[in-house]
């Protein structure tokens, strides 16, 4: 059987810095646990404009829709700013996610013990935190029609509409469901349903769902400004929230600052499954391109990294080695190896990006 394949688009910024240090762990995984990817590496974002005038080519595209998962480290930067829209960095990056058509968009947010200290919320109230928010990712109010901004009577409006089917729907629930049963097995689906009709057919859509094909797993709803409370009151009583795309926007970054820095949270989005089994795939840390430290030595590597580890689990099927993965990047941290961005402390000196790396390779060379 043929090996696993990985498009890597570093991308602009301290996107190949980061990735530099995931192609270092990609190929660990080959040499110490007999797990061999095919790796292809291709251009996206300003790069990809330097040299085809197009933030994401065409046979880039291509590429993306036969790989089994698409690693990305960050688009975007200064020089790009005054392009038009329809070059942009981003824009490589929005057509990736929406010709793959990837729905269902994870963001974890868990907390380290040892950054426990970073957030901004008591320890108590996050060390050991460990959800997943899901987004979906290709509809609702950010694609909507009608939208834009009109004249009426004397004045201008500005309109945007929120509109979900019932099968846009069943499948994100699908996915939160699914995630569920490999976590915690509970889900909490978010809406305004109060207010919303759109929330009112997504509270029955997923019950549904849940009714008909997910009975095991812990089904509750809250609605989303609710819910936005208890992410800052109580984030723990939270296994997997599924949300839309609006709300989840706003609540997977709140839930994500509540674990520290931006240079700790990875994310994936998947689409439907491909003839292998396999769900279309795309990963990324969260963070951008980084320009105030690129070329510097100093990004940190771990939300790249940790993406990489929810490729093993989602993608790969290697559960196992997502744990271990993960659990190398613990113990760096609690050996207290840190990058500048996750210091607060001014006596510790900071390690750079490819010390970080070969710290964590380090701790798997440990772990077995
Ligand atoms: P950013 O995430 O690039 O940086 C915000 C701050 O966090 C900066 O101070 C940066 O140094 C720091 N930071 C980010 N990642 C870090 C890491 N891994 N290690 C250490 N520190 C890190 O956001 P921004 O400054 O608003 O945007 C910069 C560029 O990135 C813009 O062109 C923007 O459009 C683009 N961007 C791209 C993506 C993406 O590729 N998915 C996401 C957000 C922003």
């Amino acid at each position: 059987m043929s090996n696993p394949s990985i498009l890597i688009l570093a991308g602009d910024g301290i996107g190949p810095e980061v990735m530099g240090e995931v192609k270092k762990i990609i190929n660990w995984y080959g040499d110490k646990r007999d797990l061999s990817f095919d790796v292809s590496e291709d251009l996206v974002g300003g790069c990809a404009y330097d040299k085809h005038g197009t933030p994401l080519h065409d046979d880039t595209m291509a590429k993306a829709q036969e790989v089994d998962a698409v690693l990305l480290g960050a688009v975007g930067g200064p020089q790009y700013d005054d392009l038009d829209f329809s070059v942009k960095p981003e824009r490589g990056l929005l057509r990736l996610r929406k010709e793959m058509d990837l729905y269902s968009n994870l963001r974890p947010a868990q907390c380290f013990d040892a950054l426990a200290d970073f957030s901004s919320l008591k320890k108590d109230v996050v060390a050991g935190l460990d959800i997943m928010i899901v987004r979906e990712l290709t509809s609702g109010i950010y694609f909507g029609e009608p939208r834009g901004i009109f004249e009426e009577g004397n004045e201008r409006v500005g309109i945007n509409t929120q509109r979900y089917t019932e099968s846009e729907i069943e499948r994100v629930a699908r996915s939160a469901f699914e995630l569920a049963r490999r976590r915690g097995n509970k889900v909490c689906s978010m809406e305004k349903a109060n207010v919303m009709e759109s929330g009112i057919l997504w509270r029955e859509v997923v019950q549904r769902v849940h009714d008909t094909e997910y009975q095991d797993v812990e089904l509750s709803h809250m609605y989303a400004d609710a819910g936005a409370m208890q992410l800052c009151r109580w984030p723990k009583q939270f296994d997997v929230i599924v949300t839309d795309n609006l709300f989840g926007d706003l609540l997977s970054d709140a839930a994500a600052m509540l674990t520290g820095s931006l240079g700790m949270l990875p994310s994936a989005s998947l689409g439907a499954p491909m003839e292998n089994g396999r769900p279309k795939a795309l990963y990324e840390p969260v963070h951008g391109s980084a320009p105030d430290i690129a070329g510097q030595g100093k990004a940190n590597p771990i939300a790249c990294i940790l993406s990489f580890a929810m490729a093993l689990r989602y993608s790969f099927d290697q559960g196992a080695e997502a744990d271990r993965l993960e659990a190398a990047v613990e113990k760096v941290l609690a050996d207290g190896v840190r990058t500048a961005d996750l210091l607060a402390d001014e006596g510790v000196t900071p390690v750079s990006t490819s010390e970080m790396g070969d710290k964590i390779i380090a701790a798997l060379d440990a772990s077995l």
